[in-house]
């Protein structure tokens, strides 16, 4: 199924709607109705009224509100990362292509003690790719991708995450099959201040606790549809990146069933990072890459990436050092860019002088006693 169908809504901002009429409609529903023909849960199999309809039967008041939101700022609207764009961590593709890639591919195959699991973690020290992968994962299937920065949900809808979290699950099973991309997940999840939490961090928790343990769908949703064909999976799979995985209140941590560690990256992945970043520029026969990797033990893939562009960045600098903007603008009339200048050894020398390693050896360590407690791929 996955890959037969737009499974991304692919309408007008129906944000846009709901500001000017008041009213959330999902133009994706239309696109959706020729292959499925069947209503959203609001509505009887088999009902084929209008998407906005069912969607009115199915929000009404703030709800409605709450999921035109979603749609706008949390429905990724189609990413383009592949396997491939991603350096290293083959571990980390093999699980997610077996948790989450090939169940979506072929679910019949992922039924009874084979079932799905219900979540994957990934962890591990920012920067180092946690949120590529979810990408490349959500590219690989062409499912529904939301994409959501707790620490979003949990200051711009305060007060409102609870019901958030509900309908974000909602929609996901209604649009299945989605992956729900949980970013930063400790800061909606964690176990901090437990002796005094506020009451209403504690029902976002419950909620989302809840809603992990419905995700693939009730036994109501497994039965044959009216025409005696098989049901639709309804699966909705929950993927969750933390920096902080001891933040993690402990039932969640247990609910997300597969926990990846996402470490900095070594020698040929470091090398493999600076070839992916260096694609698209030029690079003096004189730069030795292997050597500029190993001057980079303990830098992230983000690190990598901001070395490379500051390194790129500095054929540039010097051919307007010095020069009025006028002088430069008749550089550019006469046809020279920064860009033609190869990136030196110098170049690099000077951005590894400049940007140092994000992560600390403490935090690594903290990391790979989790992983050691806790890991389970
Ligand atoms: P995280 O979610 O782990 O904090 P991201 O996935 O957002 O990190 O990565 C941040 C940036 O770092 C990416 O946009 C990319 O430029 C670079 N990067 C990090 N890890 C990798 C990797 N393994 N392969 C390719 N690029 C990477």
């Amino acid at each position: 199924r996955a890959g037969s169908a737009p499974r991304r809504p692919t309408g007008n901002a129906p944000a846009g709607n709901a500001a000017a009429g008041g009213s959330y409609d999902r133009p994706w529903r239309q696109n959706m109705q020729g292959k499925q023909g069947a209503a959203g849960p609001g509505g009887k199999p088999g009902d084929k009224g209008s998407a906005g309809e069912k969607a009115k039967k199915q929000y009404s008041g703030p709800d409605q509100e709450l999921a035109a939101m979603l749609e706008r700022d949390i429905v990724d609207q189609g990413t383009s990362v592949k396997w491939d764009d991603i350096a290293g961590l083959e571990e980390a593709k093999r699980v997610l292509n077996e948790a989450l890639v090939l169940p979506m591919i072929m679910p019949d195959f992922f039924t009874g003690i084979r079932r799905p699991v219900k979540g994957v973690l990934l962890f591990g020290p920012p920067g180092t790719g946690k949120t590529m992968l979810a990408k490349a994962a959500a590219t690989e299937t062409s499912c529904t991708f939301f994409n959501v920065s707790s620490a979003t949900l949990a200051s711009k809808y305060r007060g409102e995450s609870e019901r958030m979290v509900r309908i974000l699950f909602e929609m996901a099973r209604d649009l299945a099959p989605s992956m729900i991309f949980i970013d930063e997940v400790d800061s909606l999840c964690s176990q901090r201040g437990t002796a005094n939490e506020h009451e209403a961090s504690r029902r976002v928790k419950t909620e989302l606790l809840t809603q992990v343990d419905g995700v693939h769908g009730s036994e109501k949703d497994k039965e044959p549809g009216p025409d005696g064909e098989p049901p639709a999976p309804k699966h909705v799979f929950v993927l969750a990146a933390t920096n902080f995985p001891w933040d993690i209140d402990e039932a969640l941590r247990r609910r997300l069933e597969k926990r990846v560690y996402i470490p900095l990256p070594g020698q040929a992945q470091r090398l493999q990072l600076l070839k992916i970043n260096l694609r698209d520029v030029a690079v003096a026969p004189d730069v030795n890459l292997e050597a500029v990797a190993g001057q980079m033990d303990g830098y992230s893939g983000d690190d990598i990436t901001n070395v490379c562009r500051d390194a790129a960045m500095n054929g540039m600098r010097r051919l307007v050092a010095g020069k009025t903007p006028a002088e430069i603008k008749a550089l550019r009339e006469a046809g020279m860019t920064g860009g033609q200048e190869p990136i030196t050894s110098d170049d690099f020398r000077e951005a590894l002088r400049k940007i140092n390693p994000s992560v600390s050896k403490e935090d690594i360590k903290r990391h790979e006693e989790w992983l050691s407690v806790f890991g389970s791929t």
